[in-house]
């Protein structure tokens, strides 16, 4: 759906709306270019990519609720060979994220990436908010599938007291590239009524997978509209432009490494001679000659 090479800026976008008269509040987005950037900077495996895209379009889509400089994040951490992914979005539609062990393999399951077998059953999602206050919002709770949607349908139901329907999906080519990635959640507002959600339910029954509908090229409206139909008075609220965006830089790194003190300092220059340091979020390496070394020290004082 896009020709933009991989380094062009990306146009992934999240579109908020309502329907059936505010019954239905719902959050669309198409995160194909940003999940495929975190696919070349973590070098990861299709299913990798699968988990962690999928995992990064969810903390976008609940980071729609945050304002200012908030953030949130979400840690998955099941028993699968994937380890743990992590992700943080924050309001101005920024995200990144990482998975621990990003060369994962696993055969196909009924001819799909097997996410959940990846993530594994038995584990924690935990999401944290950081909204400004002296503590964050956290809530945790046990994993479904590991398939990550359904995952944080609950969530949502046992932490936040919001019924919702959630769809998260990823597709890759057979080089593991991604052709499309994206999702939505629907929410059921307080006053939804019971023939609502069995309508709503109905809706979903045939529903194709989002990253079919993006990569046959439907937008995010176009999805809204093929997920509730024409006649649901849906009302676009707004979009936001998203992408993947990291917070390290070279000066943050360096006020960690003056940090560490003189003597620490004066001992890795003496035993390594020079310090690379990688950044989890984005895979990013910041190298720190000797010589800059040096004047770290010269920097931290005593
Ligand atoms: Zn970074």
């Amino acid at each position: 759906m896009s020709d933009l090479g991989p380094t062009e800026i990306t146009g992934d976008y999240v579109i908020r709306a309502t329907a059936l008269d505010g019954q239905i509040r719902a959050l669309v987005g198409d995160t194909t270019e940003l999940v495929e950037e975190a696919r070349q900077r973590h070098h990861t495996s299709p299913i990798a990519t699968a988990a962690l895209g999928r995992t990064l379009t969810a903390g976008l889509l609940l980071a729609q609720d945050l304002k200012g400089d908030n953030s949130l994040t979400i840690r998955i951490i099941g028993d699968g060979p994937l380890g743990g992914i992590i992700v943080t979005a924050d309001a101005a539609g920024g995200v990144r994220g990482y998975v621990q062990e990003p060369e994962v393999y696993l055969p196909l399951r009924e001819g799909k990436l097997d996410v959940g077998g990846a993530v594994g059953k038995n584990g924690t999602l935990h999401v944290s908010k950081d909204l400004g206050l002296k503590e964050p919002y956290v809530g945790s709770v046990p994993l479904v599938s590991g398939e990550i949607a359904e995952d944080l349908t609950y969530y949502l139901a046992a932490s936040e007291q919001i019924p919702s329907v959630t769809a998260l999906g990823v597709l890759v080519n057979p080089e593991g590239r991604v052709i499309a990635a994206g999702g939505f959640i629907l929410q059921l507002m307080p006053g939804a009524t019971e023939s609502t959600i069995s309508w709503l339910e109905g809706r979903l029954v045939n529903l194709e997978p989002v990253s079919t509908m993006l990569a046959r090229g439907l937008s995010p409206a176009d999805i809204l509209r093929e997920v509730l139909g024409e006649s649901t008075e849906t009302k676009i609220l707004g979009s936001q432009a998203v992408s993947f965006r990291c917070q390290c830089s070279r000066e943050k790194l360096m006020t960690l490494l003056v940090s560490l003190g003189r003597e620490e300092l004066a001992n890795i220059r003496q035993e390594e001679g020079q310090v690379e340091v990688r950044c989890h979020f984005c895979n990013e390496v910041y190298s720190f000659a000797g010589s800059q070394l040096e004047q770290l020290i010269e920097e931290s004082g005593d």
